[in-house]
């Protein structure tokens, strides 16, 4: 009995570290993906200060590639957004069709559409 209650207590102490370890992990990978995300949009943002500096010293001859980059730019923002929510709520779910990391709160993944839960 005695033997079974210590057994019983150190079983929970390693479920609850394996916890933690699966936690941690999550988070981990949740700040890399995050700070994946934030050089992206830096990349746009610099393309698109550029495109918009080419377009006035050389007169727009097409509004494509800044519409382009504003809708990426967006795009970005919106996925920055869901993580950073996710982020706080805890929790982010890699979608098993096409690998998109969502938030864990989307019951369909935003890019493929695959139920997620
Ligand atoms: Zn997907």
């Amino acid at each position: 009995m005695k033997l079974d209650d210590t057994m019983n207590g150190l079983r929970s102490v390693f479920d609850s570290a394996a916890q933690r370890t699966a936690d941690v992990l999550e988070g981990s990978r949740g700040f890399v993906e995050r700070g994946k995300l934030r050089s992206q949009l830096n990349d746009y943002y610099r393309r698109l200060g550029r495109a918009e500096y080419e377009a006035a010293v050389n007169g727009v001859t097409s509004m494509d590639e800044i519409n382009m980059l504003i809708q990426k730019i967006t795009e970005l923002r919106q996925q920055q957004l869901a993580m950073e929510q996710s982020a706080q709520r805890g929790g982010t779910v890699t979608c098993p069709t096409c690998g998109k990391l969502n938030s864990a709160q989307d019951a369909f993944c935003p890019g493929c559409g695959a139920q997620l839960r």
